[in-house]
């Protein structure tokens, strides 16, 4: 998108021209034959979610118009956005939504989507790589740090085996661990 001065008021946004002829038709009815895309099509673009966002001001694809570009079958700009991995998933768009498009749980369904053509962002897939080396998202005190301190070499009463062992079985953790 391009920005254009406007002499009487806030800057005029100008939306490069969509190529028709790269739409995935198919694209929305994937999404809507999710079960979070029921009301996909309901959406009447009003912007609300948009308005609710805390951080759509820093998009550059707001809310309403990733509902838009999944209607139109824009799969390779949606899945290929870091907005998707953005979210904050605050819930805050869907629960504004007066059309009841679950705005939040169809960008869960994009990020899905995109894992499986392993479009994720290294910073997530080395968090899901801690968690699955680690079973926290977080080191409580590194090795290192724990040594120097004294401390044992584990958290007493902290297990994490038995998450790390579901985990890896799981679709995120084959897709993260390479084994699909
Ligand atoms: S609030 Fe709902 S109806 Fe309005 S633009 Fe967002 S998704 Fe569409
Ligand atoms: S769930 Fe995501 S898209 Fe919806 S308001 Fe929160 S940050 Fe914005």
């Amino acid at each position: 998108m391009t920005e254009a001065d406007g002499k009487d008021g806030p800057p005029a946004v100008l939306v490069d021209p969509i190529d028709m002829s790269k739409l995935d038709p198919k694209f929305g009815a994937v999404i809507k034959s999710m079960p979070n895309g029921d009301e996909l099509t309901a959406c009447f673009a009003c912007s609300t979610c948009t308005a609710a966002c805390p951080i759509a001001n820093v998009w550059q694809y707001k809310p309403h118009q990733l509902i838009r570009m999944i209607i139109l079958g824009m799969c390779e700009e949606v899945l290929s956005s870091d907005e998707i991995w953005l979210c904050l998933t605050c819930f805050q768009c869907q629960e504004r939504c007066p059309q009841k498009v679950r705005v939040t749980d169809i960008f869960f369904d994009c990020k899905n989507l995109a894992a499986e053509e392993g479009k994720i962002p290294e910073n997530i897939v080395g968090l899901a790589k801690t968690l699955m080396e680690k079973g926290q998202l977080y080191e409580v005190t590194a090795d290192w740090e724990r040594e120097d301190m004294d401390l044992e070499p584990a958290v007493p009463g902290l297990s994490t085996d038995e998450f790390r062992a579901i985990i890896k079985d799981t679709r995120s953790g084959k897709i993260v661990g390479g084994k699909e």
